[in-house]
């Protein structure tokens, strides 16, 4: 028998994500493997035979591994092995490691790699109120809101993230920019949308923020966990716009013209900001309406008609 002294191997690894790029730093919902080379002494053959990979929650592989592979191999003929079949989806933000042994063979001793450290990073956006109600023609403010985590904790935004709003359906626009930079440490910053007509309006915020050296891209109504539903707006009647369709329903309804009378008095004691008066006026047309659908007048479809109109009108005003 003939005593062989192993010669000395060293393991590298490099993390891969799923396209096989080499990464030290990854979103949350990344699949990563590890890519291991072992290397022998110059002139010498290539090492092979096989190695275990170690997989920890924790970025220096202290403690014990959370999952540890079964023999992979062999080596190919540069030594090296993508470890494909051990491979994990991080779901939260933090460190992760990689370390990877090298198991030896006829010409070469074991050897440990190092411990290769894995950053997971995440972001999270909201846009707040996530509903409203607000007469048409007023402005509505809302804030959109930022989250980072680079793996050590979530925090909001660092000042100037833009946030970008959209109308993803309904009516409006946006009062200025559809876009903001987030103030200071809050990590918020305020968008405007108003709208000239009623409806029910979607607007949806996104931001492409930067978080340990990667470009995270996040936007309300999507599926990734922490960010907000898209926020709803309903633009109710105005006075203005519920008085002018009144005024085209009972024009030329009914004896001479004493219900259009009374609804352009309503008009203008709500032009002069006089809702006091205007209440007082409604109630007369209310009465008017009563009045002339007991003479049959009017029919008794228009009476109700003219009735829950002026109710809304009432309702508006805060009569
Ligand atoms: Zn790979």
């Amino acid at each position: 028998m003939t005593l062989v002294q192993q010669l000395a191997s060293s393991t590298a690894t490099t993390i891969h994500n799923a396209a096989h790029a080499a990464v030290t730093a990854v979103e949350v919902g990344s699949t990563v493997h590890d890519f291991v080379t072992v290397t022998g002494q110059p002139a010498k053959p290539v090492p092979t035979g096989s190695v275990t990979v170690d997989w920890f929650l924790n970025g220096t592989c202290a403690g014990t591994a959370a999952a540890s592979s079964s023999t992979l191999g062999p080596l190919d003929a540069s030594g090296r092995l993508d470890a494909t079949g051990f491979a994990f989806t991080v779901n939260s933000a933090g460190q992760r490691g990689f370390i990877a042994h090298y198991l030896g063979d006829a010409t070469y001793a074991a050897s440990d790699g190092s411990c290769e450290t894995l950053t997971v990073v995440d972001a999270n956006i909201q846009l707040t109120p996530p509903t409203g109600t607000n007469p048409a023609g007023t402005d509505h403010v809302l804030t959109c809101h930022v989250n980072v985590n680079d793996s050590t904790g979530s925090v909001s935004a660092p000042a100037g993230t833009a946030c970008t709003g959209s109308i993803q359906n309904g009516p409006g626009s946006f009062v200025g920019s559809n876009q903001c930079t987030t103030v200071g440490t809050t990590g918020d910053c305020q968008l405007t949308i108003t709208s000239s007509v009623t409806g029910t309006t979607t607007i949806s915020a996104s931001t492409d923020v930067v978080v340990g050296g990667l470009t995270l891209r996040r936007q309300t109504g999507d599926i990734h966990a922490g960010d907000s539903a898209n926020a709803t707006k309903d633009w109710t009647p105005t006075t203005t716009t519920q008085l002018a369709a009144l005024l085209t329903a009972v024009t030329g309804v009914g004896p001479g013209t004493s219900l259009a009378d009374k609804v352009t008095q309503i008009q203008a004691y709500v032009a002069a900001n006089d809702p006091s008066n205007a209440c007082k006026a409604l109630n007369d047309f209310l009465n008017q309406v009563k009045a002339q659908a007991g003479k049959k007048q009017i029919t008794s479809a228009q009476a109700a008609s003219f009735t829950a109109q002026a109710q809304a009108v009432k309702t508006t005003l805060g009569c």
